[in-house]
């Protein structure tokens, strides 16, 4: 943990520094992110650092394989849909990003199956995307293809189930409807460093 320590007084001593008054306006200010990016926890996919974005810039949510689940209410602890509602209609964001990733453990746990390992919370939770699976394994595996080519296939399948399901949710979805609000979804590649973007008319993701 030294490390981190070690890493905050370098940040303080430089970075906040540097940026004082950008700290002190956004202390007295307030946030007004104008994107709200949701994203895997995957420790390799850091969202400010892979966009180089500055403090207030973007409202940053991040679970297990980046995972928008369907609108529900109900006495349950919804911790992603609060965080979308704040997002959209407290902050009134106007740019939603669902950014996937490659080597996605969740997506990997769930296209193989695997251990007993997270059936409390992480199987229920993955069930959002089972649909991914399916299809990811109809067509690999009746191409032959390995099943590396079903787990990519799987990610990118995450970044339009939560696409989908964003639409779901009232508000949100009369928002983009008026113009208000726009969705993306990208897709980023730990290995190569490559940004992909989802091409609403072609369906797939083009490299930028
Ligand atoms: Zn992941």
């Amino acid at each position: 943990m030294d490390r981190l320590i070690e890493g905050f007084r370098r940040f303080r001593e430089t970075y906040f520094e540097d940026n004082r008054a950008l700290f002190s306006a956004l202390a007295s200010g307030g946030q007004q992110p104008r994107v709200l990016l949701i994203g895997c926890c995957d420790s390799r996919v850091d969202p400010g650092l892979i966009f180089g974005a500055q403090p207030g810039e973007m409202f940053v949510l991040r679970n297990v394989a980046n995972l928008v689940p369907p609108f529900e209410t109900g006495g349950t602890y919804h911790g992603t849909s609060a965080a979308i509602e704040f997002a959209v209609r407290s902050l009134e964001v106007e740019h939603v990003v669902v950014l996937g990733h490659a080597g996605c453990g969740g997506v990997r746990a769930l296209v193989e199956g695997g251990s007993a390992e997270g059936t409390d919370f992480l199987r229920p939770w993955m069930d959002i995307a089972r649909t991914a699976r399916d299809r990811a394994l109809a067509l690999t595996l009746s191409a032959g293809e390995p099943i590396e080519a079903a787990r990519r296939i799987a990610e990118q399948e995450t970044v339009a189930i939560s696409l989908a399901n964003l639409m779901t949710f009232p508000w949100l979805r009369e928002r983009v409807g008026d113009g208000r609000l726009t969705l993306h979804g990208w897709y980023f590649d730990v290995e190569h460093g490559d940004l992909f973007r989802l091409d609403s008319r072609s369906n797939t993701f083009q490299k930028v």
